[in-house]
């Protein structure tokens, strides 16, 4: 299920070259007769993207969730892109505009990543446009955006499906694809195991062809990759919770971390997998210790 497939006209992959590493992060131009861009990456890639979307007119950035690898350069592309309208769920607004504790809870999550970021630059409240659940942004050409609520990853998590081609542009809501860290996406403060689920299934009900991945890239076969995933973290987060039952938060990180696939892992890609098993020692419930 690695293999990517064709990409639908109206949609652009920009390699973010997220943390220096081509294929890790991205973000998507999504065309009709107006222009969406989908997540902005992180404040250190944004001058590749500024790059990227030269001469493009940019109607409406669609923010998938705040996390800074997704809406980090949003404050610097807003300014290079005086036309565009930000997009984001509405309670993630108030972190645009002060992102403060945007950036406080990305230092707390992981302070050795937290360089790799960049800092967030605020948005003007002006400019900003909150996402309604089921809204439909229509670009023009047949090409409509809907909007869905999706948390689970994180509270204020929106993906965005284009209604003709049927993809799903799904932030972090479904998990990794094609990179090398293969581990369900549970990063802290806020994943949440039911709701995750119950997204999915939500998401599986679209009936999506595609997915296209912040990391990484565009896939076919969307729904038996949506219940594969829903399949993967229910029993990671089991395996975390059978691992807790016996081991400290050290012990749980050297016993997964410690596996052979993953020493081979760059600092960034190590960072990221050492976040997706503290998110999920975190969503479970006190009393099962
Ligand atoms: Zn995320």
């Amino acid at each position: 299920m690695s293999t990517t497939c064709r990409i639908p006209s109206c949609v652009q992959l920009l390699d973010l070259d997220q943390f220096g590493e081509p294929r890790s992060g991205a973000a998507y131009l999504v065309r009709g007769e107006r222009t969406a861009l989908v997540d902005t990456g992180t404040a250190r890639s944004v001058p590749r993207l500024i790059d990227a979307l030269r001469g493009v007119s940019v109607d409406s950035i669609l923010l998938t969730h705040l996390h800074l690898d997704h809406a980090g350069g949003a404050g610097v592309i807003a300014i290079a892109h005086p036309e565009a309208t930000i997009v984001a769920h509405p309670r993630a607004l108030a972190h645009l505009v002060d992102p403060t504790r945007l950036e406080e809870s990305a230092r707390a999550a992981n302070h050795a990543l937290f360089p790799l970021y960049g800092r967030p630059t605020p948005i003007p409240e002006a400019r900003l446009r909150p996402a309604a659940d089921g809204e439909v942004l229509d670009l023009g050409r047949g090409v409509r955006l809907e909007a869905i609520y999706s948390p689970g990853h994180a509270p204020h998590h929106v993906c965005w499906f284009e209604q003709e081609e049927r993809v799903l542009f799904a932030g972090d809501a479904v998990g990794h694809h094609d990179v090398p860290v293969d581990l369900p996406l549970t990063v802290p403060p806020r994943f949440d195991l039911e709701k995750a689920l119950a997204t999915l299934s939500r998401l599986r009900s679209l009936r999506p062809q595609r997915i296209a991945y912040a990391h990484f890239g565009v896939a076919d076969r969307a729904e038996a990759r949506l219940a594969t995933y829903a399949r993967d973290v229910a029993a990671w987060l089991d395996r975390i919770a059978s691992l807790r039952a016996r081991l400290s938060e050290d012990e749980i990180l050297l016993e997964i971390l410690g596996e052979p696939k993953y020493a081979s892992l760059s600092a960034a890609n190590r960072g990221t997998a050492r976040l997706c098993v503290t998110g999920a020692l975190a969503s479970l419930p006190k009393d099962v210790r």
